[in-house]
């Protein structure tokens, strides 16, 4: 199968989790980006499968010693994507998906190019993003605020976007990812113009 690059973004309770996971039957082999952070953990999220969860120390030690492919300070915490995993599930042809936020998407397309396709995925209205917020129910009042504050300058970052998913009903928003994702595996890398031609012609 051909690997390709999808990065998501969106705003804390847009639903690309579980879009994510509605969809992963559909999608064929995919390796989603485990993001290492110094937030701490929600109820039940795990260790490992969420989020590598570490101090501001482990992570400074990380960005020194080259592990992130791009990091961000999100809600003032840090948020960073670890490179290797990335490298390896690219080289076994499986389609690497990101959820990571704007600044993250404009670091991975300076870092990969072309080959990268993008969602930002967001529900139907400010309104509908607060009330999802506050069912969750795993976030303090300030803390939602401040997404809520985050939620309304990400969107100004939109048309850097090449698709938006409105999570309006989950089966629509499925639908859609599983068309994107489906079809992130067959964006063009540009960097393999040449190579691809040669190819071609000779017959190789
Ligand atoms: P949350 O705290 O709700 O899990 O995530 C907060 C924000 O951080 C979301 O917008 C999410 O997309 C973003 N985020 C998560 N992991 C990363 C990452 O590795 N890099 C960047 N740049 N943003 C991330």
């Amino acid at each position: 199968m051909h690997s390709g690059v999808l990065v998501l973004s969106g705003p804390s309770g847009a639903g690309k989790s579980t879009i994510i996971n509605a969809a992963a039957d559909a999608i064929g082999e995919f390796y989603f980006s485990v993001s290492t952070t110094t937030r701490e953990p929600r109820e039940g999220e795990i260790e490992g499968v969420d989020y590598y969860f570490v101090t501001k120390e482990e992570f400074e030690e990380g960005i020194a010693r080259g592990d992130f492919l791009e990091y961000a300070t999100v809600h003032g915490n840090y948020y960073g994507t670890s490179l290797l995993p990335v490298k390896k599930a690219l080289s076994e042809g499986k389609l690497v998906i990101f959820d990571i936020d704007v600044q993250g998407h404009r670091l991975v397309r300076e870092v990969m190019g072309d080959i990268v396709v993008s969602a930002f995925i967001t529900p139907p209205t400010l309104n509908e993003l607060e009330k999802r917020l506050q069912l969750r129910c795993s976030d303090l009042p300030e803390v939602i605020q401040k997404r809520i504050q985050n939620a309304k300058e990400e969107i100004k970052a939109i048309h850097e976007y090449d698709f938006v998913i409105i999570n309006d009903t989950i089966e629509d928003a499925k639908n859609a990812f599983i068309a994107i994702a489906n079809a992130a595996r067959y964006k063009m890398d540009k960097r393999e113009t040449e190579k691809f031609i040669k190819m071609w012609l000779e017959g190789k």
